[in-house]
């Protein structure tokens, strides 16, 4: 056992992932599409409890790190200051991405050749995805316990925001809760320890069964829809992320791939920013050295409202509509997709295929036709799988990296932490 522990947990997380994908091939080519799939749901079974647990600690871990971040800034003033630094790096970083993404779109044209018949797989659009406003005003919580039980992330955000704000007011009489909850948040933030033990075999079981029930085939059917995502993906990671670190930070580049590489599994894996979240915390904070009042503020928000890889695939998929049914696009209809990409990116929940189905506001830019949207959606969905496991990787890098510029501006970064390698 001792020699299972003693390898990184990202060399056995990677195990888990090349494995899986190994294993759900073969599976499926030697029992035949049914019967694989029949055992890859049992296998995934653990991937499931994997992403349970992790799933079980996101909302008291949002709400107590933030609570423990603020009340950690030691004065309500500097909370503006990092929120504005925040909200301009991650408006910033999307600007990018959509640069990217219809860039790609242009250079790959995907839907160039696809013909989506009318009698091809039509899929019913949400038609209950709440307006930009109802969002909005959701975010100040009626009854934060309410919040808190349902999970609503934006929410609780803003209840914790202000009780944080609320403690340090309070000074003296609000220290021994400012310490409770600094405490509560280190003990999660240690569950977080025990969970990721099962991060590989989850990997495993997850990774399997969309490798043995998509297969490589789905991958080629749509390949130059896939290339464009993951190219543009890495692209963006390497150039805009890794260009913030490197030049504009002077922090190397390696170092900060390297402390990362969990969390960057765990989202692939898991396919949702707020599931990979406390992997994200742990990673900033004890990899990058990251200061808890920057990482438990700026984290939580950014895997809410901070979706670069989002943004940059339905900048894609716009393209590939106009391309696969013949709409002619204007200039400015690129400059509206960017921007309504970017706002549906912010609006997307950080769970899996989020933002396919979000997908209508964007098309609605160049007038596509309702029929059109249910066939492309209908098109993607089967192998949306692959592409959202890309995008939410960026999704979780582009966190990290602005949690790493905000923190090294508010002299909140531990340089030696983040150069040294990594401990687990
Ligand atoms: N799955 C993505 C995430 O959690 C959201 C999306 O569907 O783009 O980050």
């Amino acid at each position: 056992m001792a020699w299972w522990f003693g390898i990184k947990l990202w060399k056995r997380v990677f195990l888990g992932l090349v494995l899986g994908v190994a294993f759900g091939l073969t599976v499926t080519q030697t029992m035949g599409p049914e019967a694989g799939e029949a055992l890859l749901a049992k296998v995934r079974v653990i991937g499931d409890v994997f992403i349970r647990l992790i799933r079980m600690i996101v909302v008291p871990l949002v709400f107590f790190t933030l609570v423990a971040g603020i009340y950690a800034m030691g004065d309500p003033k500097k909370l503006g200051t990092i929120g504005i630094k925040a909200f301009a790096l991650y408006l910033g970083t999307t600007f990018f991405a959509n640069l990217i993404g219809l860039g790609m779109g242009t250079l790959f044209r995907p839907g160039d050749g696809v013909t989506l018949s009318e009698d091809g797989p039509r899929r019913e659009l949400a038609a209950d995805a709440p307006s930009i406003g109802e969002r909005l005003m959701g975010i100040i919580p009626e009854n934060p316990f309410a919040a808190l039980v349902q999970g609503d992330i934006l929410a609780v955000i803003f209840f914790a925001l202000l009780l944080g704000v609320g403690l340090l007011m309070a000074r003296e009489a609000g220290a021994a809760a400012g310490r409770f909850f600094e405490a509560v948040a280190e003990g999660i933030l240690k569950m977080t320890h025990i969970i990721m033990e099962l991060a590989p075999f989850g990997v495993f079981g997850l990774i399997a069964y969309v490798a043995g029930t998509q297969g490589i085939a789905t991958f080629t059917a749509i390949l130059s829809l896939t290339l464009a995502v993951y190219l543009g993906c890495a692209v963006h990671m390497l150039l805009v992320y890794g260009g913030l670190v490197r030049v504009v930070l002077r922090l190397p580049f390696v170092a900060y791939f390297r402390s990362i590489l969990d969390p960057m599994m765990v989202a692939y894996s898991t396919s949702s920013s707020s599931a990979t979240l406390p992997v994200t915390i742990r990673a900033a904070t004890e990899n990058l050295g990251i200061k808890k009042s920057v990482a438990g503020s700026v984290l939580p928000l950014g895997a809410t409202i901070n979706m670069d890889g989002t943004s940059l695939y339905l900048g894609i998929v716009a393209l590939f509509t106009a391309q696969a049914f013949g709409y002619e696009l204007a200039p400015q209809h690129y400059f509206l997709i960017a921007l309504t990409a970017a706002l549906v990116s912010i609006g997307t929940a950080g769970v899996p295929s989020a933002s396919l189905f979000l997908l209508s506001i964007v098309l609605d830019v160049f007038n596509v036709d309702p029929a059109h949207i249910a066939l492309v959606i209908g098109f993607i969905f089967p192998f949306d799988r692959l592409l959202d496991m890309m995008r939410t990787v960026t999704n979780v890098t582009g966190d990290t990296a602005v949690a790493t510029a905000v923190a090294k501006w508010e002299g909140q970064l531990d340089e030696d932490i983040f150069r040294a390698k990594p401990l687990s």
